[in-house]
């Protein structure tokens, strides 16, 4: 069987094929750099490590590339370094490095390219000048914006006409624009923000058009995935398209658009405001393992919604204590089960294949369980490195959530008085407590030191 894809554009499975001779290449669209990524930005790491590593293991780890970006210029970012006082690059190039230890941790593989908006600045002053030759760019008020009415394509992946899209448009529309679809492409910036020359000022790029001129510098005009989460369908993927395509012509750029369902916290989207935001490093901090992270994601096919709790982070790392038992000191077979292979070809169903794993375990076909485990990104599932991880950060769960309990059972009481006393003495043993109607939640500081928490 060869791999079928679900394709966002013209919504259908389709079976997939490499345009160039056996060598799929990928670009998928990656994190703005400017805080800790949370769980909900692992999702789509995860789901396209994965099907990194079918591609390799169809068409040989040598013939694939894959490019994930890293957006280090937007404003989110300069408002953090306008807070903050620190530099733009700093800020930057630290939170590129968390964001690859994360993902290390999840066992995502390092893509082939990991390009740097700002490195390709001209490549998209380029791309806009050839946008001005077509008709499909225009200048006003220091900014250059994207004609959408002039590309007359426009809405081929969202599937809805422009009119709609205007009625339905509530943002404010900027004065300048021509029409309220229009979109930046490059825009003006002052002594204090990041900026380039351009033929149109001393200005920095739109946040779509890095993607169109990133993803042709590296793989060519025409290539064959491209990925990301389902909120940047539209606009984002929709003014790629329109930007690249509008340049290059129809037949270009992606053929094959995948897009990942989003991440929720037990049964909420995960906000700020609800108290459920955490990042993966939290995750980690509190001692759940990297594997038993990327396990609970796959447990739920990437095109469904999918709810983060911690009953399942509790059984996946039930399951993979079990595994990584049974396959220990046993050598994977030269293949994974057939089985499983065909599981990942039908559009990466996840679950299937964990169902199959939970055969293999069942029959202690070990070997056939160590080979699928290699296939998916569980290589290095030695028993002490999970076990060790999960003892010490389980000890130390265990301790934190014996004083909270005693704090919430306080609380109830209206006992404010040993309350207080015990929300201090977590705080001071490094332990950052946040108190909710629902429910208290903790999070574990590099600080954390358990003999304080003895006392209480
Ligand atoms: P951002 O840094 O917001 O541009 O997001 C980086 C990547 O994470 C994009 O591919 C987003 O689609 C994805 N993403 C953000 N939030 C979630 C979520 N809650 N669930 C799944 N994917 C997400
Ligand atoms: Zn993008």
């Amino acid at each position: 069987m060869s791999i079928k894809l679900y394709n966002s554009l013209g919504r259908k499975k389709i079976d997939f094929a490499p345009l160039s001779n056996g060598q799929p290449k990928m670009y998928v669209c990656g994190p703005t750099v400017y805080d800790r990524a949370h769980l909900g930005n692992a999702r789509p790491v995860v789901v396209f490590d994965v099907l990194f590593r079918l591609l390799r293991h169809e068409f040989g780890a040598e013939n694939v590339t894959y490019a994930r970006n890293f957006t280090d210029v937007d404003d989110k970012i300069n408002a953090k370094s306008a807070e903050t006082g620190r530099p733009i690059r700093d800020i930057t190039d630290e939170t590129i490095e968390w964001f690859l230890e994360d993902m290390a941790a999840l066992g995502a593989l390092t893509p082939n390219h990991m390009p740097r908006a700002t490195e390709y600045i001209p490549h998209m002053i380029e791309m806009i000048g050839m946008l001005f030759d077509k008709g499909l760019a225009y200048e006003a008020e220091g900014h250059v914006l994207f004609r959408v009415e002039a590309y007359e394509h426009y809405g081929q992946l969202s599937g809805r006409s422009v009119d709609d899209m205007i009625a339905g448009a509530r943002v404010e529309v900027a004065p300048y624009k021509e029409s309220p679809m229009d979109f930046v492409l490059w825009k003006p910036s002052s002594g204090a923000e990041p900026g380039w020359e351009s033929p149109w000022g001393f200005g920095r790029p739109g946040w779509h058009i890095e993607c169109s001129a990133m993803s042709r510098a590296l793989l060519g005009d025409t290539f064959d995935i491209h990925g990301g989460g389902l909120d940047l369908q539209f606009p984002h993927h929709e003014n790629e398209i329109a930007q690249s395509k509008g340049v290059l012509g129809e037949d270009k750029f992606a053929k094959v658009w995948i897009h990942n369902e989003m991440l929720q916290v037990e049964g909420k989207k995960m906000s700020k405001s609800l108290g459920n935001f955490f990042t993966v490093r939290d995750l980690l901090d509190q001692g759940w393992p990297g594997k038993v992270i990327r396990f609970v994601m796959l447990s739920t096919h990437y095109r469904k919604p999918m709810d983060w709790t911690e009953a399942k982070a509790r059984e996946a790392r039930a399951t993979l204590n079990k595994w990584s038992k049974g396959i220990s000191g046993v050598d994977a077979n030269p293949k994974p089960p057939a089985s499983v292979v065909e599981a990942l070809r039908d559009d990466l169903n996840t679950p299937k294949l964990i169902a199959e794993l939970h055969k293999l375990a069942r029959d202690e076909e070990w070997a056939a369980l160590r080979a699928a485990l290699d296939l998916i990104g569980f290589d290095d599932l030695s028993p002490s490195a999970l076990e060790e991880t999960v003892v010490g950060a389980f000890e130390k769960a265990g301790l934190i959530e014996t004083v909270v309990s005693k704090l919430d059972a306080a609380r109830a009481k209206k006992d404010w008085e040993t309350a207080d006393r015990l929300k201090k003495g977590l705080m001071d043993a490094g332990v950052i407590v946040k108190i909710s109607k629902e429910r208290t939640s903790w999070q574990v500081t590099p600080e954390f030191d358990a003999s304080r928490l003895e006392v209480l």
